[in-house]
C-alpha cells in the first residue's frame, strides 16, 4: 500500500464514520509530509489554508484523522476558530450515541474519562514547563486537580459496576454452556453484513442500517438448526482499521462474546475494494484475543453486487467458505448446513432453551 492511497482510504472511512456521527461532510483534505507537526499537527501554512477553506464553507466543525494532543487541539483551534476533533472522539461520540445497555454505556463512560484525563495531565504538564512552574500554581492548576480527582472516584465506580455486570455474565455463560446450547459470534468488519445476515438466518428483526457501528451491543437471537434444535447467535461490534487500542480494551466484553463462542462466523464485504485489509484487521484482532483456533466459518457476503471478486486470504486456513447474499438470500442454506456440519454434534442435541 502506498502512503498516499492508505491515507485516501483512511479519510474516506473517516467520512463514513462522521456521517455515522450525523455530520455533514462538506470537504476532505489530505496533506501528505514527512513528519506530524508537534504543534499542529499539520502545517501552520496548511492549517491556514484549511482555516480559509472552513470559513469559504461555514463549517462549523473540523476533524482530524489521528490522535490529536489536548495542545494541539488548542493550537488548531486557536487558529481556525472552530471546534476541532480528532477521530477518538468521533469513535467514542459514535459509541455514546450506539450504546444501548448499561454496560455499554459505562464502558463508553470510561472510555471517555481515560480519554479526557489523558488530555488534562497533558494540560497540567505543558502549563508548568511553560510557566517554568511560576504563575502556574494558581486555581488553574487547582481547578484541573479537582476535575482529575473527580474523573478518577467516576472512573473507580464504573471500573466496580463493571466487574459486577461481567460476574453476572460469567454465571450466564456457565448456565449456557451447562445446556450444551451452542453459541456462535458473528464476527466482521464494520459494515460488512452482520446484522442483516442475523435477520436472514434468524428471521429476527435486529437493528440494520448502512451505518457504521448499527451494533454496539451483543444482540443475541436463536439461530433454528433442525427439529426445534438451535443455537444462539450473537453480533459482535464491528472492527475498523485504526481503532485505538484503548478502545479496543473499553469494548472487550462485546468482544469477549467471540472468546466464549463455539463456533464463529467471519462475514466478509466482498464488494469492498478493502476487502483483503479488512479481513486482516479482523484477523488480527481475532488472533489478539487468542481465538483463532476455534472454528471459523468465512461469509463471504453481498456476491450480489459483484460480478467477480479476489478471495482475499484468511489466517485460519481451516475456516470453510461460503459465498452469500445476506439482503437476497443466495448460497444461505448452504451456509445453515455448513454451520450445523461446523458445531460439536453432542451440542446440537439439546432442545430445551430457558432464556
Ligand atoms: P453490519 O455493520 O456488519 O451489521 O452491517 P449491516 O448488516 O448493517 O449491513 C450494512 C449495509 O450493507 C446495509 O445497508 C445492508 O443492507 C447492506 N448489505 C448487507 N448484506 C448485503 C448483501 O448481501 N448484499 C447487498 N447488496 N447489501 C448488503
Amino acid at each position: 500500500i502506498n502512503g498516499m492511497s492508505y491515507g485516501e482510504r483512511s479519510l474516506a472511512e473517516l467520512e463514513e464514520l462522521a456521517i455515522t456521527a450525523g455530520a455533514i461532510v462538506l470537504k476532505k483534505i489530505l496533506q501528505t509530509r514527512p513528519k506530524k507537526d508537534p504543534a499542529f499537527y499539520v502545517g501552520k501554512g496548511k492549517l491556514e489554508e484549511i482555516a480559509l477553506i472552513c470559513q469559504a464553507l461555514h463549517a462549523d466543525l473540523l476533524i482530524f484523522d489521528d490522535e490529536l494532543s489536548a495542545s494541539q487541539i488548542n493550537n488548531i483551534e486557536s487558529v481556525v476558530g472552530i471546534k476541532v476533533i480528532d477521530r477518538t472522539s468521533l469513535i467514542l461520540d459514535i459509541f455514546a450515541q450506539r450504546a444501548r445497555s448499561k454496560e455499554g454505556k459505562y464502558q463508553v463512560e470510561l472510555a471517555q474519562l481515560k480519554y479526557r484525563i489523558s488530555r488534562l495531565s497533558g494540560l497540567g504538564r505543558q502549563l508548568s514547563r511553560l510557566g517554568g512552574g511560576i504563575g502556574t500554581r494558581g486555581p488553574g492548576e487547582k481547578k484541573l486537580e479537582t476535575d482529575r480527582r473527580h474523573i478518577r472516584n467516576r472512573i473507580k465506580y464504573l471500573n466496580s459496576q463493571l466487574e459486577q455486570i461481567e460476574s453476572r455474565r460469567n454465571s450466564l455463560r456457565s448456565a449456557r454452556s451447562d445446556r450444551d446450547v451452542p453459541v456462535i459470534a458473528l464476527v466482521g468488519y464494520t459494515n460488512a453484513g452482520k446484522s442483516t445476515l442475523m435477520n436472514k438466518l434468524c428471521d429476527a428483526d435486529v437493528f440494520a442500517e448502512n451505518k457504521l457501528f448499527a451494533t454496539l451491543d451483543p444482540t443475541t437471537r436463536r439461530l433454528p438448526l433442525e427439529d426445534g434444535k438451535y443455537a444462539l447467535l450473537i453480533d459482535t461490534v464491528g472492527f475498523i482499521r485504526k481503532l485505538p487500542h484503548h478502545l479496543i480494551e473499553a469494548f472487550k466484553s462485546t468482544l469477549e462474546e467471540a472468546v466464549y463462542a463455539d463456533l464463529l462466523i467471519h462475514v466478509v464485504d466482498v464488494s469492498s475494494e478493502e476487502v483483503e485489509e479488512q479481513v486482516k484487521v479482523v484477523d488480527s484482532i481475532l488472533e489478539d484475543l487468542g481465538v483463532l483456533d476455534k472454528p471459523v466459518i468465512m461469509a463471504f457476503n453481498k456476491i450480489d453486487k459483484v460480478s467477480s471478486y479476489t478471495r482475499p486470504g484468511i489466517i485460519n486456513k481451516n475456516g470453510k467458505c461460503f459465498e452469500i447474499s445476506a439482503v437476497n438470500g443466495d448460497g444461505i442454506e448452504e451456509l445453515k448446513k455448513g454451520i450445523k456440519d461446523a458445531l460439536p454434534q453432542n451440542e446440537v442435541e439439546v432442545k430445551l432453551f430457558v432464556p
